[in-house]
């Protein structure tokens, strides 16, 4: 059999970035690019995919515009729609007419393989469809809001008279040939919010789906953590020079704030987390004096200005603001300009509260902001003695490093 001629659909639609907080993952940096740039290349380096078309959001589409002018594959750059299957059929539309089959995948799977690109296109062209699965092992629940077992999914059931062993989970990408996906686009009622992949609609429409080999280490960046094993992956799979032989610069940052009168009413904020005392600390956003430091530490060892430049205290979009989305967006400016965060260290000098009962809700804050690591945030608190301004309980001061390793 002649090999097909295939194209990919990537979706790549995130949610809208307030302050650039950087929620759409496929910004995010593992081993020197962008989880986009990842999974743009594996399909353009790919010899039997033809075409590739990426759908973007409204706020992504110009960077997404940028990173596909280097990709000879992309023949289009579609909007996305109000849910996953309506952006997937804006680029469906656009797929050329000679496409036999087309995979879509999402765009926060870096890791796919050019094993695993072939063996859907290869089982989507003999079966019709074909999607990627892993046969899970562990048990799986339904959980009440209250933290509560409902029930559990039983391992094995009858289904249309054949018994099914095992729960599998499925990854992308998903292929099915050209006339069978638009067949199922054109059958089924696409604001339906159960539909949550391809394979689902493909069913829906009658048409049977084959669950080829999928790749454990084909995860999808949906959380933090996820970025860190991505990175590992992919750096041994390219032999990358080990992060040591790579560039290192580091920061420092210094900020204090006064306390405001308990009367104020103002909520103690440090460390991206409320902590309870009886007052506050005093400021144009919500004071927070120790992401404050550690802005200014990332900003410094990235040599991208300071924190009164980037976000200036006469701006009334940041007053109150909470400051954990300045970190958020010094993170993805940092990231931007080619740095990887190695860690972040601070000491905050306060008489009173007691802050230690607090660290690993204040370093899990902070990991998440960075996009790394809690074992890489490093939190230490101590008292000034009763000597100055912090002894005399008027304030409290902050000081942190950051270091950073290029991309
Ligand atoms: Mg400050």
């Amino acid at each position: 059999m002649a090999t097909p001629e295939a194209a990919a659909i990537i979706p790549a639609a995130g949610k809208a970035r307030r302050f650039g907080s950087g929620s759409n993952k496929i910004w995010s940096h593992v081993a020197g690019r962008t989880v986009l740039e990842w999974t743009l290349s594996a399909f353009d380096a790919h010899p039997a995919i033809a075409s590739i078309v990426v759908v973007a959001g409204e706020d992504d589409a110009e960077r997404i515009e940028r990173v596909c002018a280097g990709k000879s594959k992309v023949v289009a750059v579609a909007e996305g729609g109000d849910s996953r299957a309506a952006s997937v059929r804006n680029g469906l539309a656009k797929v050329p007419p000679s496409t036999n089959v087309v995979l879509v995948h999402d765009a926060a799977r870096p890791l796919v393989t050019s094993e695993l690109i072939s063996r859907i296109i290869d089982c989507a062209s003999r079966f019709g469809a074909s999607i990627p699965g892993v046969a899970a092992p562990d048990t799986f629940k339904r959980v009440g809001s209250d933290g509560f077992v409902r029930i559990t999914i039983p391992r094995s059931a009858e289904v249309g008279g054949t018994v099914c062993s095992g729960l599998t989970s499925v990854q992308t990408p998903q292929g099915a040939r050209l006339e069978l996906l638009q067949h199922a686009y054109a059958c089924v009622d696409l604001s339906r919010t159960d539909v949550t992949d391809e394979s689902f609609l493909l069913e829906l429409a009658g048409i049977p789906v084959y669950v080829a080999q999928g790749d454990p280490d084909n995860i999808k960046i949906t959380h933090a953590e996820d970025i860190g094993i991505a990175d590992q992956l992919l750096s041994r799979r390219t032999d990358r020079e080990p992060a040591a032989s790579r560039e290192t610069r580091t920061g420092f940052g210094y900020d204090v704030h006064t306390f405001a009168t308990p009367d104020a009413g103002r909520p103690l904020f440090l460390g991206g987390v409320e902590i309870p005392h009886d007052r506050g600390l005093d400021g144009h956003s919500d004071a927070d004096a120790l992401l404050h430091a550690a802005c200014d530490a990332l900003l410094g060892a990235a040599s991208l200005g300071d924190i009164g430049i980037l976000f200036p205290n006469t701006d009334p979009a940041y007053r109150n603001i909470a400051s954990i989305r300045l970190l958020e967006a010094v993170t993805l400016r940092v990231r931007e300009a080619g740095w990887q965060i190695v860690n972040v260290d601070a000491t905050v000098l306060a008489e009173a509260p007691k802050l230690m009962p607090h660290r690993e809700r204040m370093q899990a804050a902070i990991a998440r902001a960075l996009q790394i690591e809690p074992s890489r945030v490093s939190i230490k608190a101590t008292t000034s003695e009763g000597m100055g301004f912090v002894g005399r309980g008027e304030g409290i001061a902050c000081w942190a490093v950051a270091t950073l390793v290029s991309q």
